[in-house]
């Protein structure tokens, strides 16, 4: 059930408003991989290293914790526009893969419309690839090295058009890269 927001929150309650909000609405959901840590994780991660790296407006870091609620989970727009504000819900909407389109094509266009969208959604964006990226690499999934390598060359390109506003969180995805591909390597050669 959600319990309505409170509208005289200060900053750090709305922030956890969205996380609690969140978490209700990715309930029973994992992430991929035997781990079985629950899909909020997520979320919270990707919150987290924006704030690491500097972000700190909260519509931002809440936009941050709901970015894959509406892809993700049942939400109706209009219910998030409610509750957090139309400026948080047309962020989490430029970050909403349309799921009418088949996988491939909701890969490709991440990658053509990432110059185009707004400065917090990129950073926000890349946040969630970072994320991804740790969680491939430090979580066990049955991808086979190839299959990683892949999802690593498509963030590359998706990230490479979001860059350039927050150095932190660019200099985070390349070190992010750089120890993934060695640990890809080493992966390689041990077959
Ligand atoms: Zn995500």
């Amino acid at each position: 059930m959600i319990i309505l927001l409170n509208m005289e929150q200060d900053d750090t309650g709305r922030l956890l408003e969205a996380i609690k909000y969140a978490s209700e609405k990715h309930a029973g959901q994992l992430r991929k991989g035997s781990a079985r840590i629950p899909y909020i994780n997520h979320p919270i991660a990707v919150t987290q290293l924006l704030y690491e790296t500097g972000v700190s407006e909260t519509r931002v870091l809440i936009a941050g914790a709901l970015h894959d609620v509406i892809e993700d989970t049942n939400t109706p727009p209009d219910e998030i526009k409610e509750f957090f504000g139309s400026e948080v819900l047309n962020l989490i909407l430029e970050l909403t893969d349309d799921m009418s389109l088949s996988h491939d094509e909701r890969k490709q266009r991440q990658v053509e419309t990432a110059p185009g969208i707004s400065v917090p959604a990129k950073m926000i964006r890349i946040a969630d690839k970072i994320c991804n990226l740790r969680d491939i690499m430090y979580y066990p999934i049955d991808w086979d090295t190839e299959k990683k390598k892949l999802y690593i060359e498509w963030a590359e390109k998706v990230v490479a058009g979001c860059r350039g506003l927050n150095l932190a969180l660019d200099t985070v995805f390349d070190e992010t890269l750089e120890k993934i591909s060695i640990l890809l390597s080493a992966e390689e050669r041990s077959k």
